[in-house]
């Protein structure tokens, strides 16, 4: 098959096509580097191009001395910054969404030329934080503003319910959305009145960084946001240590030693972790448009998407019918290198994923499995690239079934009725998406209330309700705990503090009541609190 999946030359650039090298210059680097917390005796890391597979980059490493440098800078810029009004800190936020588009061209060369995927899916972050950006901006206030609550007593109680920033969060994100998992994130940390110390991936933080010379340029204080790089196991922790809440994304595996050191301290986490993620395509769906839906569904970012689709299920009758329109589109994909459009799926990030999706795909077929599509690497495009693949006749032994791939291979499953699709969809330990498609909305949504995933979309396969940023999105089960967007998302960055003011009367035997008249006189007012439907 190899044969139908070509590479996209370049269209538009001229005199030939545009590649990493043009956009991770000697200069940019030197410029963005400046914005990582690192002493000048810092040691250095190389940082290859997914797209070549040569060094692009040297970036100095911070010590643990400089990530408890970094809490302290961003600790004493946060408190001038949480007694800001709120609308200042809103109007940084929607500086910084149209700043985005401003500087589209380069920040979407970054992402291309860090994560090697193609620029239609480098926009989809581009995208993903401007809706952010524009929903909190405008909804913070909302979010945040302080609450009256009804008192124990009325008029003579009065609460209010007030929030408070954490202080400074600590930030830990992966490579595969690097803009969005950075920046995205911690938007609502810093409105609601934050600092926060980030460590990105290493391999992709430079698109870090330059959204965080973006964020400053929008008018955040500069100290607010510091920026540490260095092996994971190594700075991560001291980043868990020192942050007053932790906000990780990643894997499982990392997500629960993070959650445990975070609960040692008894500081709040967030975590978004991996998936399993099943679309389930039933009798009545329209064929073509599922076809379509999961060509974007499961090969967005090469798969290296946590909600991606990596589980087709579909209904026995109508199973041939759907994989003719979905297989012959896959296999018509085209796979690019450059940074331009037209491509419609880029590289694998690196080495390490590129073993495990062979690795995968080597196993199911070892095991009896077909591969309807695609199957094998390309190294003529680029070291990471790989074919989107489809597999038939999956083994349930096979790791590719239980197992997360994060890579373009998915492998599909007939099934006889909703209860059965809706059991084997649910049989993972994880539960981070899914996706239902069939021309009865009502139905969809009765069959999506069965699934166990934080998000469920209906006749697409992720982006509606990851980019509806007033709607929460996470995980159940292992992908994780808590959730970004909506107010979950906002509120998890601060403490909440109610303050009760008694007026009058205290909360003891008055007008000289003994104990005995005082807890009567408590009662007959609680009965008529009741009957007045007060209470
Ligand atoms: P990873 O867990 O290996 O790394 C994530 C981050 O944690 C990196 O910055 C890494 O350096 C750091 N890290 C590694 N070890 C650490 C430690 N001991 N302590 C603290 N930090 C440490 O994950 P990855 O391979 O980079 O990312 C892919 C995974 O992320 C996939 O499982 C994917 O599903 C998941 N993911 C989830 C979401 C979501 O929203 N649920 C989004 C994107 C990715």
């Amino acid at each position: 098959m190899t044969d139908t999946v070509d590479t996209v030359r370049n269209p538009i650039a001229a005199p030939g096509p545009r590649t990493a090298d043009d956009a991770v210059t000697a200069e940019v680097v030197a410029r963005l580097i400046g914005g990582i917390t690192a002493g000048p005796e810092a040691e250095t890391t190389a940082v290859r191009s997914p797209l070549t597979g040569e060094v692009h980059a040297e970036l100095p490493c911070s010590t643990p001395k400089d990530v408890a440098d970094a809490f302290d800078r961003a600790r004493a810029a946060q408190r001038a910054w949480a007694a800001r009004p709120i609308r200042a800190r809103e109007a940084v936020l929607l500086r910084f969404h149209d700043l985005l588009f401003q500087h589209r061209d380069d920040l979407l060369d970054l992402v291309q030329a860090e994560t090697g995927k193609a620029r239609s899916h480098a926009f989809e972050e581009l995208g993903a934080v401007a809706v952010a950006s524009r929903h909190y901006g405008r909804t913070a206030g909302r979010y945040l503003r302080t609450r009256r609550r009804n008192g124990v007593f009325p008029v003579l109680t009065h609460v209010q319910e007030i929030r408070h920033p954490k202080g400074v969060v600590g930030q830990i994100s992966p490579w595969n959305y690097p803009l969005e998992l950075s920046i995205g994130d911690v938007l609502p940390a810093f409105v609601a009145g934050n600092g926060v110390v980030t460590k990105p991936d290493t391999q992709t933080a430079l698109t870090c960084l330059r959204a965080r010379e973006l964020l400053v340029e929008a008018g955040l204080p500069a100290d607010l946001w510091q920026i540490v790089i260095g092996e994971g196991p190594v700075i991560g922790p001291e980043v868990v240590d020192r942050g007053d809440y932790v906000s990780f994304t990643g894997s499982t595996r990392t997500g629960k030693e993070v959650a445990q050191r975070a609960a040692g301290r008894l500081v709040g986490a967030s975590l978004e972790l991996g998936g399993k993620n099943a679309m389930l395509v039933l009798r009545d769906a329209d064929l073509d448009r599922a076809a379509e839906g999961a060509v974007r569904a499961c090969f967005s970012s090469a798969g290296q998407l946590c909600i991606s689709i990596e589980r087709l299920f579909v209904a026995r009758e109508i199973a041939d019918a759907f994989l003719e329109r979905f297989t012959a589109r896959v296999r018509a994909m085209k796979l690019g290198n450059t940074l331009a459009y037209g491509a419609d799926m880029g590289s694998l990030v690196s080495e390490r994923q590129l073993a495990t999706v062979v690795r995968h795909v080597d196993e199911a077929v070892k095991n009896g499995a077909v591969v309807l599509a695609g199957g094998k690497p390309r190294p003529d495009l680029g070291p990471f690239f790989y074919e989107p693949t489809v597999l038939d006749g999956v083994d349930e032994q096979s790791a590719v079934c239980g197992e997360e791939t994060f890579g373009p291979v998915v492998s599909v499953y007939r099934f006889d009725s909703e209860d059965e699709a809706v059991e084997r969809a649910n049989a993972t330990r994880y539960g981070l998406n899914s996706s239902v498609w069939t021309k009865d909305g009502g139905r969809g949504r009765a069959v999506a209330a069965r699934l166990q995933t934080g998000t469920v979309n209906v006749n697409e396969g992720y982006a509606p309700a990851y980019a509806s940023a007033a709607a929460p999105m996470g995980g159940m089960k292992e992908s994780g705990v808590g959730r970004r967007h909506g107010s979950e998302g906002i509120l998890k960055y601060t403490e909440v503090q109610t303050v009760a003011t008694q007026r009058l009367v205290g909360f003891g035997p008055a007008f000289g009541m003994t104990d005995e008249q005082y807890a009567k006189f408590l009662g007959t007012s609680l009965k008529a609190l009741k009957a007045l439907r007060l209470k």
